[in-house]
């Protein structure tokens, strides 16, 4: 989906549509300071339960002239947060009717633009963001988020000067639609931003994994490497113990070493590199890679890779992340079933004479019919912290290797997703 900015309270409306859709947060408004002497601070945008907003307005009052938090925001043009709204004096007052309405943190970001040339405040606001979760704002998320809205305050100026341009000369010149592209390039950018981020949660859940699973050779090569001593310590040294003991220590080393590189391989921001790759073996790492993360959500691996399968052509690491999505998509989608096994199952198999395929199955909660289609959408996502942004970034990684990626329901419980890739022609 591409931005296209009708006017300044479209683009405010389309960023609180994008901020509370399939529930990242419960409320995202947008209000602009009146020049009232309490600068009263007005909404001009919302989205989500809304008509809570209006009941969180009224309790709040006064507070808004700059005791809220949405003043604070304005006052000092840093966020400020909440982030659990039942036991934060600064709640006081609004923070009842917050939690009646299930909300427990919440972000206040100021929209603040200086105008250089006339030496005037051209905007200033806030963007305010309730989210159901406890603790949901951390440095990262902040930071993020404050991204975000200093590209929305950069798309709303844009339009300003573009309307601007437009009363004082009358006529539609080529300048208005440049900053009209520059509005929709700054929408463009948030858009980017919130894929990064997404990657981002997605990497960080996979760093714990890793860092397990480095742990795991470390232990073995301090252990081993203790028994050596012991064994040469002896009254007379045992030096063929001692010899397996060592063994096993290099053993171990070179295995922690293979996982760093497979690691420093996956997220070396490298362009489209395509070799012939088999992707049996493409499977196996990412197994390895997984493996802490996949015992920690208690689910069994199942793989039935063919001998023999022709390579494919395509970029390791970008096919790396496409299966390492898909995977972890899988165990978050069983991890609601206690009353039949969690299999991940993962298969490779020619495809026809120009391609192979793997699929990558669980024994998951499915997916609603409806959202078979949606869930390759950006931002499409039925998860809290979800970003939405896995499955669309896969899907075109695929396809810029000429390949397919498709989901279906699986009997009798579970989803199935499968990739095509083309083989090498030769
Ligand atoms: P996210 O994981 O951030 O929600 P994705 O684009 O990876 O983003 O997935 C989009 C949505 O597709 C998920 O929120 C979920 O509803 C659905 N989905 C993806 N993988 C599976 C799966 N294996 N089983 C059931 N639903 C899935």
């Amino acid at each position: 989906m591409l931005f296209q900015i009708g006017n300044e309270q479209e683009a405010l409306q389309s960023i609180c549509k994008i901020l509370t859709e399939d529930d990242e947060f419960r409320l995202a408004w947008i209000g602009y300071c009146e020049d009232d002497r309490d600068r009263t601070i007005r909404p001009v945008a919302k989205a989500g339960d809304s008509y809570v907003l209006e009941r969180l307005w009224n309790s709040r009052g006064k507070t808004e002239t700059g005791e809220g938090l949405a003043g604070f925001a304005v006052g000092t043009g840093k966020p400020h947060w909440i982030n659990d709204i039942s036991t934060d004096p600064r709640a006081f007052g609004w923070g009842a009717a917050a939690m009646d309405a299930g909300y427990a943190s919440c972000i206040a970001l100021p929209l603040i633009a200086h105008n250089q040339q006339r030496g005037l405040i051209d905007l200033r606001g806030t963007l305010n963001l309730y989210s159901a979760e406890r603790e949901f704002f951390d440095d990262t998320t902040v930071k993020h988020y404050m991204d975000l809205a200093s590209c929305l305050t950069q798309a709303v100026v844009a339009l300003r000067d573009d309307l601007a341009n437009d009363l004082t000369s009358g006529v539609k010149s080529l300048r208005a639609s440049e900053e009209r592209r520059r509005a929709e390039d700054a929408l463009q950018t948030a858009r980017a931003e919130l894929a990064r981020a997404s990657r981002l949660t997605m990497m960080g859940q996979i760093a714990a994994s890793i860092a397990h699973e480095i742990n795991q050779p470390l232990a073995a090569i301090a252990a081993n490497g203790s028994a050596a001593l012991r064994w040469l310590a002896k009254q007379t040294p045992d030096l063929e113990e001692a010899r397996v003991a060592i063994s096993s220590v290099v053993a171990e080393g070179h295995r922690a070493g293979q996982i760093i590189e497979s690691v420093r391989a996956m997220f070396k921001q490298a362009p489209q590199a395509k070799m012939l790759l088999d992707v049996n073996e493409l499977v196996r790492e990412v197994l390895t890679l997984t493996r802490s993360e996949i015992q920690r959500h208690r689910v069994v691996v199942q793989t039935e890779l063919m001998d023999g399968i022709p390579k494919a052509l395509a970029d390791r690491i970008q096919l790396q992340q496409v299966m390492l999505n898909l995977i972890l998509n899988a165990l978050e989608a069983m991890d609601a079933v206690t009353d039949r096994p969690r299999v991940l199952s993962i298969k490779s198999a020619i495809h026809d004479s120009k391609g192979v395929q793997i699929m990558v199955g669980d024994t998951g909660i499915g997916i609603e019919p409806q959202n078979m289609r949606r869930m390759f959408d950006s931002f499409f996502t039925t998860k809290h912290h979800g970003m939405g942004m896995g499955l669309s970034i896969c899907r075109s990684i695929i396809e810029t290797h000429g390949g397919s990626l498709s989901a279906s329901s699986s009997d009798p419980h579970g989803t199935v997703f499968q990739m095509i890739l083309p083989t090498s022609v030769e």
